[in-house]
């Protein structure tokens, strides 16, 4: 069982017939414009199929059929090619949206067991075609865009066919499963056995497994469940020279775990057709709740207090002033207004929460003494922070909606303007230079591109947190350039390259969870340095002498 992809969006967020019904739209319109300082905002509708440009397959008759007789069913049709062409991040829909569909996959390869997944890349490698794996194909950094390299056409597998759970260890709390399993069937199924994986990526219901792993993610409770290298026990990948299984000891000293190198290696090595990974029972018991604090300053240092007292916390979400504004002031725009709404102010103001403010969210889950322990501990520390406990509601909120958001892309974009996301982590001693960076360095540059020097938007929060630091997230919206898609493009590539930049200077790893992708590729480089670049490059030698797999990702 797998996702019916007839019923998902070639060129935007989710399922075909979800509409996004705005109450009050007209309220939503006026407030952003008046908060981006622009006139009016337009339509900017995206073209359908019909009006896009699909350039034609490179492949002949006789090289699909060698695909079938490998074992995987073969998709050429413009629908099938058009879904495949691009992932989900802003720079893949400007393209989409503008019906620019070159480079398209010349086909797409759908093996159904492992062993196809080795004949079609043995296959691709006699033909001289670049392989890009394809799972859900929601990465945002562009980790599925279909380059040659220097080969001749593109063959994407799709692993979607590859969705089996193969086996439960209750003794030992692991599970092994096919790589192209979307989030919710592995839940679903291993729930079915007690256990959870608990890796719930904003993505979830459309993202695999294997893209878990190859782009190195979080799910929303990686601080009770971590992230995919912490909980990926090893994988089986077919690559251009054969099968390679990682190992799977609990630990080792027999030298560098090379499990490591699978997870973040945006299929650059080879396709993840089994990946195994640590499982829990399921909780039995959950609490989630939310906290007020003057400042993300003290909201941080709140976090950084609760993750270094070692509670066994699921999630700490705690937005910045501005995004804790802007989705108060949404929810009470597009939702009716309550009378509550003023009891509820008059409160917050004789409490000292009338200004501006930064809301927590903080989860626990487990048994429910576990729960119980870590919602007295949390409640402690942050109120020893400044914090003031809201009670359940907002994380209800918050949990319930925690997948809709990205519905909420199309529409904007339809109306002229861009929405975009990046993220990065560094030690909770950089933390606050590099939040005031990214930020201030978002902010000017989306000033200085956007047309008649309108405002952009930045929010920010921090959903990730660790021991010795934590990610910022960073939301931003802008009214975006007229004139095309090149000049789309340039003014995405100036607010983007504008706040890597900031994040390298500050100390900051380019990614913490979304990947490398050909995004970051430039800065990749200059992360890793030159030697960590040659080492990766010869390991990509090794199992992937003729460059065939994921061309241009990685930086490699
Ligand atoms: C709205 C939205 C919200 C998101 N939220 C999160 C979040 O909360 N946390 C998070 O971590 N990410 C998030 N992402 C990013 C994205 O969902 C993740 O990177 C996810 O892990 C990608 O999974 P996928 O199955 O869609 O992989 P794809 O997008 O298909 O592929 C991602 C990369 O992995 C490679 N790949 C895929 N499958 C395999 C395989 N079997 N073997 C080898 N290589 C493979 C691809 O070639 C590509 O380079 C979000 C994306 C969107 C659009």
């Amino acid at each position: 069982m797998t996702l019916d992809r007839s019923t998902l969006r070639w060129n935007a967020w989710g399922f075909a017939g979800h509409q996004e019904g705005f109450a009050r739209a007209d309220k939503l319109w006026a407030f952003l414009a008046d908060a981006l300082k622009t006139g009016a905002l337009p339509q900017t509708p995206a073209k359908t199929l019909a009006e896009s440009t699909l350039p034609s397959s490179r492949l002949a008759f006789g090289d699909l059929a060698a695909f079938q007789e490998a074992g995987c069913e073969v998709g050429v049709s413009p629908e099938d090619r058009a879904f495949h062409a691009r992932g989900d991040s802003y720079r893949d829909l400007l393209d989409l949206r503008a019906g620019k569909l070159d480079p398209a996959p010349d086909a797409i390869a759908y093996p159904k067991s492992a062993e196809a997944c080795q004949r079609a890349i043995e296959l691709a490698a006699r033909m001289d075609l670049a392989v890009v794996p394809f799972g859900g194909g929601t990465s945002v950094v562009g980790g599925v865009t279909p380059l040659t390299g220097s080969h001749r056409g593109v063959i994407m597998i799709d692993t979607t066919k590859l969705n089996a759970l193969i086996a439960v260890d209750r003794t030992s709390l692991r599970a092994t499963a096919e790589a192209g399993i979307y989030g919710p069937f592995l839940e679903a199924k291993l729930n079915a056995e007690g256990v959870t994986l608990g890796h719930y990526p904003q993505s979830f219901e459309f993202s695999t497994l294997g893209g878990w792993v190859a782009a190195r993610g979080a799910g929303q409770q990686s601080n009770r469940y971590g992230k995919a290298e912490d909980w990926l026990v090893s994988a089986k990948l077919a690559t251009p020279k054969g099968t390679w299984r990682t190992e799977d000891f609990p630990a080792s000293a027999a030298g560098p775990r090379l499990t490591d190198l699978v997870a973040g290696s945006e299929g650059t090595l080879g396709l993840i057709t089994e990946a195994t990974f640590a499982v829990h029972e399921r909780p039995t018991a959950r609490d989630y709740r939310a906290f007020l604090f003057h400042s993300f300053e003290e909201g941080r240092a709140a976090v950084r207090a609760i993750v270094q007292a070692e509670i066994p916390v699921a999630s700490l979400r705690l937005s910045d002033e501005d995004e804790t504004h802007f989705f108060g002031a949404l929810s009470r725009l597009t939702n009716p207004p309550k009378a509550m709404h003023k009891v509820q102010d008059a409160y917050l103001k004789l409490r000292g929460f009338g200004g501006a403010k930064c809301a927590l969210i903080a989860g626990a889950e487990g048994d429910a003494e576990l729960v119980a322990y870590a919602r007295t501990r949390i409640a402690d520390i942050a109120g020893k922070h400044g914090g003031m406990g809201v009670g359940t509601s907002p994380a209800k909120s918050w949990l319930k909606g925690r997948f809709h958001g990205p519905y909420l892309r199309d529409p904007l974009m339809d109306r002229g303007l861009g929405v975009d996301t990046l993220e990065t982590a560094a030690a909770w001693a950089d933390i606050p230079k590099l939040y005031t960076a990214v930020r201030s360095a978002l902010l000017d540059a989306m000033k200085r591109v956007t047309p008649n020097g309108a405002n952009g938007i930045c929010l920010a929060h921090i959903s990730h947190s660790y021991h010795d630091g934590a990610s910022l997230y960073f939301t931003y919206l802008w009214p975006r350039a007229t004139g095309g898609l090149q000049a789309e493009i340039a003014q995405w590539e100036a607010i983007k390259g504008a706040a890597s930049d900031a994040i390298a200077a500050n100390r900051g790893t380019i990614s913490h969870h979304h990947g490398a992708g050909t995004d970051h590729a430039k800065w990749m480089a200059a992360e890793k340095g030159p030697e960590a670049m040659n080492v990766l490059r010869a390991l990509k030698a090794e199992l992937d002498p003729t460059g065939i797999m994921n061309p241009g990702k990685l930086g490699l």
